[in-house]
Parts: C-alpha cells; sequence; structure tokens
C-alpha cells in the first residue's frame, strides 16, 4: 500500500507501532497508526487562568468577556443534506426491500454521497473543536470549566446547554488531551449556581434565562450574565484545586496559588515565585 498523508512514518522504529487500525469512512478506508512516543513538552507559564462558561448562543464565553460564536456546521450544510437526503429516498425501492433484492445502484451511489457530506459536516466540527482547544491550552496554564457530565444535573440550562450543541463533550475531550500534553491544568467543576451567584459578593441573585445582565442588589456589582458566570467558574476551578489535592502540587502554576489563593492555608509551605 501507499502512504499518503502528511506524517511520515519512515524515522519510527517499527517497535514504536503498537497497533494498526483499519477504519472504514464514507470516503473510504483508513490506516490509522497507534505510535509510542514520548512527549514531553517544556511550555513556559503564560500567566494566565481562565473560566469558560458553555453558552446557548455562543461556543464558550470567559471571564473577560471573549466569545467564541457557534460555529454552526450543520445548520449552514442543512439544505444541502436534506437535498442528498431526498434524493437518496427518491431512488429507494419499497418492493426491492420486501423480496429481499439489493436495491439500484444509483440508490447505493445517492447513499453514499449522503453519508460523505454527514462526513464532512463531523469533520469540520471535529476540527473546529481541536482548534479552539489548543489555542484555549497555549494562552493559558489553568483552564476552568463547568462539568456537565454531574449526575441530577437536570436544571434547564444546562439540560438546554447539552442538547443544543453535542460539541461541547468534544471540545472537553481535546481540552483535557492538549492540558495533559502541554502540562496545563485543566478542572471541571460543578456547574451548579455558576450563573445565578454574583461573582463579586457571593450573594445568589434569580435570574432566568432571558436575563442578560447581572445586576447585584447586595454590592452593586453589574456585569454581562455570561462574564459573570465564566468568573464564578474560575473561581470554583481555583478552589478545586487548593482545595482536594487530586492534582499534585507541580501541577499549579505556583503563581496561580500565590496570587489567587493566599487564604488557603495548606498551600502555604511552599514558596510562591512571583513572574
Ligand atoms: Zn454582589
Amino acid at each position: 500500500m501507499k502512504l499518503k498523508g502528511t506524517y511520515d512514518l519512515n524515522h519510527y522504529d517499527i517497535k514504536q507501532i503498537k497497533r494498526v487500525r483499519l477504519v472504514r469512512r464514507a470516503d473510504g478506508y483508513y490506516a490509522q497508526f497507534a505510535i509510542s512516543v514520548d512527549q514531553t513538552f517544556v511550555t513556559q507559564p503564560t500567566g494566565q487562568v481562565i473560566g469558560i462558561d458553555l453558552g446557548l448562543k455562543y461556543f464558550i464565553a470567559d471571564n473577560i468577556g471573549n466569545v467564541e460564536p457557534s460555529p454552526q456546521f450543520y445548520r449552514k450544510s442543512e439544505k444541502q443534506l436534506n437535498r442528498a437526503n431526498r434524493k437518496k429516498s427518491k431512488k429507494y425501492d419499497l418492493s426491492k426491500n420486501i423480496d429481499k433484492k439489493p436495491q439500484s445502484a444509483n440508490y447505493y451511489k445517492a447513499r453514499r454521497r449522503y453519508a460523505r457530506k454527514h462526513l464532512r459536516v463531523s469533520r469540520q466540527r471535529k476540527e473546529y473543536c481541536i482548534r479552539l482547544a489548543y489555542s484555549v491550552i497555549q494562552s493559558n496554564d489553568l483552564v476552568a470549566y463547568e462539568d456537565l457530565n454531574v449526575k441530577g444535573m437536570v436544571k434547564n440550562r444546562h439540560l438546554a446547554k447539552s442538547i443544543s450543541d453535542a460539541g461541547w463533550s468534544t471540545f472537553r475531550q481535546w481540552l483535557e488531551y492538549f492540558g495533559h500534553k502541554y502540562g496545563k491544568v485543566t478542572v471541571a467543576v460543578p456547574p451548579h449556581n455558576t450563573s445565578q451567584n454574583c461573582s463579586n459578593c457571593g450573594q445568589k441573585v434569580k435570574k432566568s434565562l432571558s436575563t442578560r445582565t447581572h445586576v447585584c442588589p447586595h454590592c452593586d456589582f453589574v456585569e454581562d450574565r455570561d462574564v459573570n458566570a465564566s468568573i464564578n467558574i474560575l473561581k470554583l476551578g481555583l478552589t478545586t484545586v487548593g482545595h482536594t489535592g487530586s492534582y499534585a502540587w507541580g501541577d499549579l502554576p505556583s503563581w496561580a496559588v500565590g496570587a489567587s489563593l493566599p487564604s488557603y492555608g495548606e498551600s502555604g509551605n511552599q514558596e510562591s515565585p512571583s513572574l
């Protein structure tokens, strides 16, 4: 077989190739090579931490007000997909199915065309998630986000979110993968009340989904709804890392401990070098 693509396999020892997997996709067959490589990336601390909120109208929003709009790949290709699907259906012959005879060659051709269009949309979505996750990891030392897989979390807001964008879980997987690869901290925090609580004074300020601005009657703090939520997520992320010890000390950039978690005494026995 001839090798196509951007990766050169020649400079790997044959022993490093642990597994070869043949995968069938709508546009052909692929060979996946699982190669054992020691990847250690030494990254300089960026001095940045980020809390991200998954949105309904946007893909993610962060604690300083940056918003990444939803790419809506599916919606953009919806017409084409529907057209391809209709063409496929028109060529389907029910009587052949009853007689257990194969469909016409044109039917299978239309079916493959339809499948390829779906494949294209799913690849676009995946590429988008990978690019975004990579850039978030590259520009931050710690990334906090909502753990939307928490059981019993059937609040309207979150349910709507998980339904509205399946891309979120793909994004999260890549975020955690890149975080691991580049030695960054990724923290999933419980999503309770992140949008309700005031990120300035901690008081609960009830608001409906349509309320886009957080206005705190207790401390007069005013902020965009999503930014307020992202700040809460970041704060939760920082306290989680400081408290549970599920991450080794070294995983947390020490400046983050020194700067943001001064009140957590158990971390105080290590020195926090300044940047
Ligand atoms: Zn407040």
